[in-house]
């Protein structure tokens, strides 16, 4: 693929790209009818309304953008004009996410098969097992949630031959963007109520995002169930965070239209302020807490010592709302998704028949690496796979050429570590000539894209109060990079334009 860059707020070169990049069926605008001129002033109202409108992330060259907020801002990348998307996909995948929600509870609640689904993976990835140990400990003492919040996102891409919406996986820690994607959606109908007429697009087929709204809501009607009005939620944190702005939209959004105070503190923090009472109380710094958001928790990197395993351990046993339990987190490993797309898993979890249907619609081609006929075809054609470890964050898959080293490696040093990866059919959606806009610049590339719709679930013991979707998040990347994180660079925040 290629890749340019010109000067500050020039979307140079329109003509030689013509003959370049076909206008695949994806398409939203014809690029060829596009003015240069009218380009460059969209893209410098959009960077004006980022910045007014706190559509920021910390700026990786200012030293301390990832500590202190108000220092060193930058737009979070995000594409010029919303990314068009099939209608009738869309609601398809909204339809779905209470019942993803659901499923998620309901997977939870069986200890046994999250033990036994993990019990090989356990023996050789260290993290997992170290997520395990906690989980047993809180089968041990018989822990029960009554109160229990999701906070998930299920992502998905629309593959480009069989017109099939595939989950790519369900995100059950530390779904990052809300407060930003709700801010993209704004900035592109506010754009298109401006520029629609000369682009021949109508703001009102954005459909409206409340992923910061609806998440507030329900953190809010969590921390009401918790029922202590002195009580915070305690934002989990890293030390060093430069999508610290999505997080505190969710914390202003809470302080201003429910009256909650957050905290923020970091796993170390947590491990020296914190302590538990005798009732199961967690006090913070002297605070009692009614629910523990994380942002942070979902990777190695964020466990450096015993002192942030300390913490998560002294989460877990309080009685804080906790979001995600340990076996909410459990449930949304790359290991459960492909044990639930087994023949007959969804059955135990699940009830009615055709919501059964409509969530094994949305997997893809999930498998072990004990199965020996797929590891066998996946070395054959590496590139209609990718190999997944139990992490999260991006940047961690492995695709193309290295699926098949890896692979023959793991066929010679014997089958433990087989545990640790699945196997996942590769998905290729349609690619589209698109405008992304990073550090002031507009860049025009082929692009692909991936759609993750928010989930809210709260209930309390037998009682749900909330199963709903929330909003949506688009992002889109350039096509030649394997991984999609924003954070990463890869990719820019997105809507969706429905057609
Ligand atoms: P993580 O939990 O680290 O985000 P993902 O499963 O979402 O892990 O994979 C990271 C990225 O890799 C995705 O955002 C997507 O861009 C790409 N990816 C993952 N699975 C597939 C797949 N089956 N087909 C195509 N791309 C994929
Ligand atoms: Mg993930
Ligand atoms: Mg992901």
């Amino acid at each position: 693929g290629f890749h340019w860059k010109v000067g500050t707020l020039k979307c140079g070169r329109l003509r030689e790209m013509e003959t370049e990049v076909g206008v695949g069926a994806n398409t939203l605008l014809d690029l060829h009818g596009v003015d240069q001129d009218l380009v460059e002033k969209i893209a410098f109202d959009a960077l004006v309304w980022s910045s007014l409108h706190g559509l920021l992330v910390g700026d990786k060259t200012a030293q301390r953008s990832g500590k202190v907020p108000g220092v060193g801002m930058v737009h979070a990348p995000f594409s010029l004009l919303p990314m068009s998307f099939p209608e009738n996909q869309f609601n398809m995948a909204c339809e779905v996410a209470p019942i993803f929600n659901e499923l998620v509870d309901r997977v939870s609640l069986d200890g046994k098969f999250l033990q036994d689904s993990l019990s090989r993976t356990k023996k050789v990835d260290v993290f997992t097992a170290r997520l395990l140990d906690i989980h047993s400990k809180m089968l041990e003492i018989n822990k029960k949630e009554d109160i229990r919040l999701g906070l998930h996102r299920s992502d998905y891409m629309l593959d480009e031959q069989t017109k099939l919406l595939l989950q790519i996986e369900l995100n059950t820690i530390s779904s990052s963007f809300p407060g930003l994607s709700s801010l993209v959606t704004e900035l592109h109908r506010n754009l298109l109520i401006h520029y629609g007429d000369q682009l021949g697009l109508d703001s009102k087929k954005i459909p409206g995002n409340t992923a910061v709204k609806q998440f507030a809501e329900v953190l809010a009607k969590a921390w009401t169930e918790y029922n202590n009005p002195r009580a915070v939620v305690l934002v989990v944190a890293q030390p060093e965070e430069r999508n610290m702005y999505d997080q505190h939209w969710l914390s202003s959004v809470l302080k201003e239209r429910h009256n909650v105070t957050t905290i923020r503190k970091t796993l170390a923090e947590i491990d020296t302020e914190g302590e538990l009472l005798p009732d199961g109380t967690l006090l913070v710094s002297g605070q009692a807490v009614a629910v523990v958001y994380f942002r942070a928790g979902y990777t190695p990197i964020d466990y450096p010592s015993e002192s942030e395993w300390r913490a998560r351990l002294l989460m877990e046993q309080s009685s804080a709302v906790k979001c995600p339990s340990i076996s909410y987190h459990l449930a949304g490993t790359k290991k459960i998704q492909q044990e639930l797309a087994k023949p007959n898993v969804l059955e135990r979890f699940l009830d009615n028949k055709e919501d059964i249907a409509k969530v094994r619609k949305c997997f893809a081609g999930l498998w072990s690496l004990d199965d020996s006929e797929i590891v066998s075809h996946a070395i054959e054609k590496p590139k209609l796979y990718v190999m997944k470890p139990q992490r999260e964050g991006g940047g961690n898959n492995i695709y193309g050429e290295d699926v098949r080293e890896t692979l023959l490696r793991l066929r010679k040093e014997g089958f433990e570590e087989n545990a640790a990866y699945i196997l996942m059919q590769m998905i290729f959606p349609s690619v589209s000539p698109t405008f992304l806009m990073r550090d002031g610049i507009c860049h025009k590339d082929h692009a692909i894209s991936e759609l993750g719709i928010y989930g809210a679930y709260l209930r309390n013991k037998e009682k749900v109060i909330m199963n709903e979707q929330c909003g949506y998040l688009m992002r889109t990347k350039v096509s030649s990079s394997n991984e999609g994180g924003v954070a990463a660079g890869f990719a820019v925040l997105d809507s969706i334009y429905l057609t």
